[in-house]
């Protein structure tokens, strides 16, 4: 045991040299495929297999090409871990040499020197005087989809390749693809968002309260941000004609706004019409018939994308990229998407300024209707001041030379020679009743003047409307009988004593009993009822109910009668007289009426179903008096 524990450690074996460089290139490898696997984007990924490729296999240059193969390009070059932004090989050059055998075969290719015969002399030519020894080209291939090559030389003095060599680089070259397709669906799928994102944003900077105006600008600039361009413009259809609305990297130049193309048969315009989806064209120097504006510099790339209104192609937006084959099927189903939203944002746009122009010449018309009623009014107001001034002053004049013709009227009434002679008394009982109904008439015409001046003086007592109403019955007593009429004065000795003007309450219901006897035919019915109640906006109130089996009122009258001087029918046919059926009067009853009735705070109104003096369909008032007092003076 004691042995055991002081003797020396055991060390293992020492490895045999194969072995160690073995396990050093598995490590390298291990390290290699790390750092490739780790690379963000496609480019880190193709330096990172340019760096590994060089410290695995000691190689002095390399050269790394991702290609499309369905669309025969080269999509990226990597030189010497450059990456190559103006490359000078196209691809058809890069399928004559040893690369070449590679797309087409997908298998390496080891040359170790130039005089192998597997590319065509004049390539194998070029390696001497760059100093290549040997080279290796292998694919870049996943999932049986090859999508680019790799190329690793020796100098001439360097180590010849090997088969090992030839595996090692395959291995790295389909680690390499596989991280390349991770990459680039990565990559896909972050595009595919931005340009969501991008299209959303358009679409709401599109519809955002722009005018027809600014539509086509922001169209270019929001197409800008999803669909690289060089130059653009957005062309709209005028009749057999396209005309540039809005550019975008055209030179300054005033030339531009004046571009007006004509359309024709078998043009672009018509293609992209015909087709109804965007067109690309890759080359237009290799296009027939290609329309080149001779001061604009030349853009190889062209794609034009229609714009629709409903069915109809209303435009084009146009757009080019310096090198050829530069739009990608992406782009033109991008543009296509967004030219969707610029159609609606033009048409919105249309729209918004038809409506506003609408709204415009609407607000137009109605200052001008308001201005011209408002003129109108204003000539009522002043026709009606000098109709209100000329009854003022008639009536003021009239009323002198009446008063002095009713007291020598008085005076002949009453001298015994006139009294004596039946004849003469009743001429001058004739006069006296023609002066006084004169009287009452200007009497009327000052109370239409002091209410429109509001100068009517309330002087309000407790008042019975019993006590009116039955005034007036005595007043008209001998006329209901000559004309045969039924009168039904309810008992309105229950309704409550309102606070009013006695004198003017008794001109109210003067005027509204005397019309329903005058508008209802001999031998008809006039009732005066009343009841308290209480009114939403007057509270304690008397209403007084006149109805009458008249001639009625017809409904789009029911408010006008109580205008002044308004007169329903023919002045000229009105009989005349006080209370005859259908005497004639000033048509100022009414207008009077409601004058007062609203002075003491109350409501007037007339209820009839139409005016039909064979039916006699009848006519109501309604007067509404508030109980307590209400007196407007002044
Ligand atoms: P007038 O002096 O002409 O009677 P009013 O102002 O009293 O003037 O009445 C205006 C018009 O209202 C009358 O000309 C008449 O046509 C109509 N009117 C008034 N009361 C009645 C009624 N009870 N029945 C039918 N029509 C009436």
């Amino acid at each position: 045991m004691a042995s055991r524990k002081n003797s020396a450690p055991v060390q293992p074996p020492p490895l045999p040299a194969s072995a160690e460089s073995a396990l050093l290139e598995t490590e390298g490898l291990f390290r290699a495929a790390q750092a490739i696997r780790d690379a963000p984007r496609v480019a880190d990924i193709c330096l990172e297999l340019s760096a590994q490729c060089k410290a695995l296999l000691d190689a002095d240059r390399t050269a790394i090409f991702l290609v499309d193969t369905e669309r025969s390009q080269i999509q990226l070059g990597v030189y010497d871990g450059h990456i190559v932004s103006d490359l000078d090989t196209t691809y058809d050059e890069l399928c004559q040499g040893l690369s070449g055998s590679v797309i087409r075969t997908g298998k390496p290719v080891l040359s170790p020197s130039a005089g192998e015969g597997i590319e065509p002399p004049e390539i194998a030519g070029r390696r001497k005087p760059a100093g290549a020894g040997a080279v290796i080209a292998a694919p870049l291939a996943a999932k049986g989809q090859l999508i680019g090559t790799i190329t690793v030389m020796s100098r001439l003095s360097g180590r010849p390749f090997t088969q090992h060599d030839v595996d090692l680089l395959m291995l790295l070259g389909m680690q390499s693809a596989i991280a390349i397709q991770s990459a680039r669906l990565q990559e896909a799928e972050q595009d595919r968002r931005l340009i969501s994102e991008a299209l959303l944003h358009a679409g709401r900077k599109l519809s955002g309260g722009t005018t027809l105006s600014q539509v086509p600008g922001r169209i270019l600039e929001q197409l800008s941000l999803v669909v690289p361009f060089e130059r653009g413009s957005l062309m709209m259809r005028e009749g057999n004609m396209l005309r540039i609305v809005a550019q975008r990297g055209f030179p300054d130049d005033t030339r531009v706004k004046e571009i007006r193309m004509p359309i024709r048969e078998g043009d672009v315009f018509r293609r992209v019409e015909t087709a109804a989806h965007p067109v690309l064209i890759h080359n237009v120097q290799d296009e027939p018939g290609w329309q080149q504006v001779e001061w604009l510099p030349l853009d190889l790339s062209w794609m034009g994308v229609p714009l629709f209104s409903q069915d109809q192609v209303i435009g084009m937006i146009s757009l080019t990229r310096r090198k050829a084959a530069a739009f990608s099927l992406d782009d033109a189903l991008l543009a296509s998407t967004f030219a969707l939203q610029a159609a609606i944002a033009l048409e919105n746009a249309g729209l918004y300024e038809e409506i506003t122009r609408f709204n415009e010449q609407l607000e137009q018309m109605v200052q001008q209707r308001t201005e011209e009623l408002n003129q109108a009014l204003h000539t009522l107001e002043r026709l009606d001041k000098n109709k209100s001034d000329f009854i003022g002053v008639a009536a003021h004049e009239l009323r002198t030379p009446l008063t002095v013709m009713k007291g020598y009227m008085g005076m002949l009434e009453t001298d015994p020679n006139i009294q004596n002679s039946a004849y003469l008394l009743q001429s001058v009982t004739g006069v006296v009743r023609g002066i006084e109904r004169l009287h009452e008439i200007v009497n009327s015409m000052l109370d239409v003047v002091r209410i429109e001046t509001q100068i009517l003086d309330l002087h309000t007592e407790p008042t019975s409307i019993a006590t009116i109403v039955k005034r007036i019955k005595a007043d008209v007593e001998d006329v209901l009988a000559e004309r045969q009429l039924t009168v039904d004065f309810s008992d309105l000795s229950k309704l409550p004593r309102i606070q009013a003007d006695t004198t003017l309450l008794l001109k109210v219901f003067q005027n509204v009993i005397v019309n329903a006897i005058k508008y209802t035919p001999d031998g008809g019915r006039v009732s005066v009822s009343g009841q308290r109640l209480t009114d939403e906006k007057l509270g304690d109130c008397v209403e007084v109910q006149v109805r009458d089996t008249g001639i009625g009122i017809d409904p789009e009258a029911l408010e006008l009668i109580f205008e002044k001087f308004f007169q329903t029918g023919k002045a000229a046919l009105h009989s005349t007289g006080k209370t005859t059926f259908k005497g004639g009067g000033p048509g100022l009853g009414l207008s009077i009426a409601r004058g007062i009735v609203q002075a003491h705070g109350g409501r007037i109104w007339a209820e009839s179903s139409g005016h039909d003096e064979t039916a006699c369909p009848g006519s109501c008032f309604h007067i509404l008096l508030p109980v307590n007092t209400f007196s407007r003076t002044g």
